[in-house]
């Protein structure tokens, strides 16, 4: 590729904090609330105008389970946010999914509101419509100083003591000189899909026509037939999920674009093309084959496709997937995770994969997963958090991002407090588990008893 130097130029240093958190989705929403409530000076950057990442972004539809089937194993600032989503709600939807914690519908504009408030309440800064580009180092090259952003405004830079790394593609981390790794052993993808809202359908007659035809709420059998008769292309045996926000009202999550890398901009684009396109190949399929779809009305499309899987930062500690079955501790969990192992096929002609943990079980998630290699000051948590492949499949969903998250910005109080400049691996982790048990984060029973024994 062709290169031109770029010339060099002073900037304004527009803000200066203890903690910056980049990236606004449910990791940074977290990870910024928790640093700012304990009382550290916090702003968070978003690109886009809202906060919510894939789930407001990208319209992805519905928050995957809260618990392990037996009690819920993310508490903390993420179940506090989805108890306030339901309560901006309908009377309906109140109604419908007030003791649910699986699967519970995203009510898209509800959560935006939702939280902006809790941002705000919390007494971190926000700005949106901000993109960071490119971070200053320390001369070691350990500590990032800052990042420099582009937004209305011009290019200018946000100087920090901190930074937590919550753009689920480590960008900053990346920037900054993190090794990482990204996709399979040939770098091949989990695939993106557009998600998007209908209006106009009929939950009730969907739900007559699953009775009648003993299709499953995936509807596998109208797919099937789809294929068959070429009204769908080959690839996903199913749909991923329908959310129902009222009965007139559903989330679609349905559909795979191959071969695009979150990470580059050319693939985003080719995935919006391809993806709105595909929307209305599903749609088509919808109204010809499901009853109560057949009045379908596209209300909109995400704003950019869903990416599943992008990079994963090399941390102190690799999560691998024998962590998971064996469902291991460690001394230094900072949260827990029970989401089977949701990998969806790089191409059209894979399986996905999917591995459960038995009921009631979940392994622990270690500090050291945040921690990337040779930085000093940076956390980087959410779907890039430092974890083999597998394992990655499983902790990216959104409820456990909001528990690293929250382990993410409480580490950073904690440093910041320090004055002393200390490095994220000078955080003491009794501290911060206690601080985080204290702040209803869930650790596991262990962790509980240990603390409550003064051990
Ligand atoms: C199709 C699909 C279906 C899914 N289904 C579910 C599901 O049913 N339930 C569930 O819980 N999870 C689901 N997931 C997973 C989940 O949505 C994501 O893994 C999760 O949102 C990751 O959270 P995050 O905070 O790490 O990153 P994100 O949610 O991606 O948020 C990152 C934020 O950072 C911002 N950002 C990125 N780079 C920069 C930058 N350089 N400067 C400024 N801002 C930046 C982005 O705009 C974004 O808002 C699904 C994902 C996809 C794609």
């Amino acid at each position: 590729m062709k290169t031109i130097t770029m010339p060099a130029r002073e900037v304004p240093v527009r803000h200066e904090v203890e903690v910056l958190v980049v990236g606004g989705g449910p990791t940074g929403i977290a990870a910024a609330v928790a640093a700012a409530r304990n009382g550290a000076r916090t702003l968070i950057v978003e690109q886009r105008g809202f906060l919510g990442g894939m789930g407001t972004v990208s319209l992805v539809p519905a928050f995957c389970p809260y618990t392990d089937l037996e009690k819920p194993v993310i508490r903390g600032i993420g179940l506090e946010l989805l108890e306030k989503m339901k309560q901006r709600g309908s009377e309906a939807y109140r109604a419908r999914y007030e003791k649910q914690l699986d699967w519970v519908p995203i009510d898209a504009e509800a959560l935006k509101l939702v939280y902006d408030d809790a941002l705000q309440e919390s007494g971190a800064q926000v700005l949106y419509h901000t993109f960071v580009s490119e971070v200053a180092m320390d001369e070691a090259g350990k500590r990032v100083k800052g990042v420099f952003v582009s937004n209305k405004s011009g290019t200018s830079f946000i100087a920090c003591d901190y930074v937590i790394d919550a753009t689920g593609d480590g960008d900053i981390a990346v920037r900054a000189g993190a090794r990482y790794q990204q996709g399979g052993e040939h770098g091949e993808l989990q695939p993106g899909t557009m998600c998007y809202l209908l209006t106009n359908v009929d939950r009730g007659r969907f739900k007559a026509y699953l009775e009648a035809s003993g299709d499953t709420h995936q509807i596998p059998q109208a797919v099937q037939k789809a294929q068959q008769a070429g009204d769908l292309p080959e690839g996903r045996k199913e749909v991923s999920g329908f959310a129902w926000v009222a009965d007139y009202l559903v989330g679609v999550n349905f559909g795979h674009v191959f071969g695009i890398d979150g990470t580059k901009a050319e693939d985003l684009t080719r995935g919006a093309i391809d993806g709105r396109r595909g929307v209305q190949v599903q749609v088509a399929f919808l109204r010809k084959y499901v009853p109560g779809f057949e009045e379908a009305h596209v209300v909109t499309t995400g704003e950019q496709i869903g990416i599943r899987e992008t990079r994963r930062i090399e941390g102190d500690y690799t999560l691998v997937q024998d962590d998971f079955l064996s469902m291991r501790s460690f001394a230094d969990d900072i949260a827990r995770n029970s989401y089977f192992i949701d990998i969806h096929m790089a191409t059209s002609k894979d399986e996905v994969t999917i591995r459960h943990l038995p009921r009631g079980e979940s392994h622990g998630v270690p500090y050291r997963c945040l921690l990337p290699i040779g930085l000093d000051n940076v956390w980087v948590a959410g779907r890039a958090a430092s974890s083999d492949r597998v394992v990655q499949g499983s902790l990216r969903v959104m409820p456990n991002c909001f528990a690293m998250g929250q382990a993410a910005g409480t580490a950073a109080y904690l440093a910041s407090r320090s004055r002393q400049g200390i490095s994220t691996r000078e955080v003491p982790i009794r501290e911060l588990q206690s601080l985080l048990v204290q702040q209803d984060a869930w650790l596991g029973e262990a962790v509980h008893n240990e603390l409550q024994a003064g051990v």
